[in-house]
């Protein structure tokens, strides 16, 4: 299960409540809702391996490679890192601090069952529970019918098969995508071109090409596919597979508090300009930091190119329809 921390390089610890006047902290209930399709359930010391901080929007270091590889290299000059708390109660108590404050009525959370199902007890009507694992740990196509049938999972994903060196066409993963389609449950698949090779030695730049999406999408033209983290940086891939299938979203996850504000706004715009305004998802890929959810929340109301509309379809709109919540953004078929 280590490779499911591949897919976690965004999130920030919300010190929401500490210090802060009641009056204050009730608020923000008045921002009207949002949607988070991209929240994981961890452990605190979920990432053996990776970087010890994280360090939201700054530049990326060289890497001398004389040198010996140092996770934290990354962000070796970080002004203001963020860390994870302590254990895996004060960080579930901080997300749901978060989610609060911001007024994050529904995450699509994923992680190990485990987890997730620890989150799930925790918020019972917030968490939309997901499966984040490696593909040899997907199980046989029968037992993960049988986590949907009994609502313990209700997105596939985050799954990542190219940081395991696997391309999301391969073959291995049909049954389980013929599966979602029948089923009519959301594969959510990771692409984005961040995770050092160093850190993940199987992943490859090449694997993460939105455009490697295609087969599936022919294959399974009624399968809900959300792109996670949008395809960053293959802009022009992405926007080739958004035009060409309709029924395919992106999430800015990560990449709304990872990358420096200025190139997601270019990013975003991009997608934004070229028509794709209903088919952007929020996304915080919290996991260790929770944080990191109001920088991405905060990303997007900071974007001067949209308008108060195209936020919230950004921030909800777009998510309860590709979710196909009822109008009193209820799922349909909640999970039990
Ligand atoms: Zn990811």
């Amino acid at each position: 299960m280590k490779h499911i921390f591949a897919f976690v390089w965004v999130a920030v610890v919300c010190f929401a409540g500490l210090g802060t006047p009641a009056a204050a902290q009730h608020a923000p209930k008045q921002h009207p809702p949002i949607i988070d399709m991209h929240l994981h359930a961890l452990p605190a010391k979920g990432w053996p391996g990776g970087p010890s901080f994280i360090c939201p929007g700054m530049e990326f270091a060289a890497f001398d490679p004389r040198g010996k590889w140092d996770p934290d290299h990354i962000w070796a000059t970080c002004p203001n890192p963020l860390v994870a708390p302590a254990s895996d109660e004060e960080l579930l108590r901080e997300i749901l601090a978060v989610m609060d404050r911001h007024n994050i009525v529904l995450a699509a959370t994923s992680g190990s069952l485990e987890h997730v199902r620890r989150y799930r007890q925790a918020a019972p009507n917030g968490i939309l529970p997901g499966l984040n694992t490696a593909v040899a740990n997907l199980g046989t196509p029968d037992s993960l019918r049988e986590l949907i049938r009994t609502g313990e999972i209700a997105i596939l994903g985050e799954i990542g098969p190219q940081i395991e060196g696997i391309s999301p066409d391969d073959e291995m993963l049909e049954p389980y995508l013929a599966l979602a389609e029948e089923l009519d449950i959301p594969l959510a698949i990771h692409v984005l071109s961040f995770q050092p090779y160093y850190l993940f030695p199987q992943n490859r730049a090449t694997l993460n090409n939105p455009l490697l999406l295609e087969r599936m999408l022919v294959r399974h033209p009624k399968l809900r596919v959300y792109v996670m983290h949008a395809g960053w940086p293959m802009l022009n891939e992405m926007m080739s597979l958004l035009f060409v299938y309709p029924q395919v979203h992106v999430d800015v996850a990560g990449i709304d508090w990872l990358l420096p504000r200025k190139e997601f706004h270019r990013y975003l715009r991009g997608l934004v300009e070229a028509g794709f305004g209903k088919r952007i998802l929020f996304g915080s890929d919290a996991a260790m930091w929770p944080q990191v959810i109001g920088i991405g929340i905060e990303a997007i109301e900071s974007a001067d190119f949209l308008s108060e509309a195209q936020k919230r379809d950004l921030h909800y709109n777009n998510a309860a329809r590709f979710l196909r919540l009822d109008e009193k953004g209820q799922l349909q078929n909640k999970p039990r």
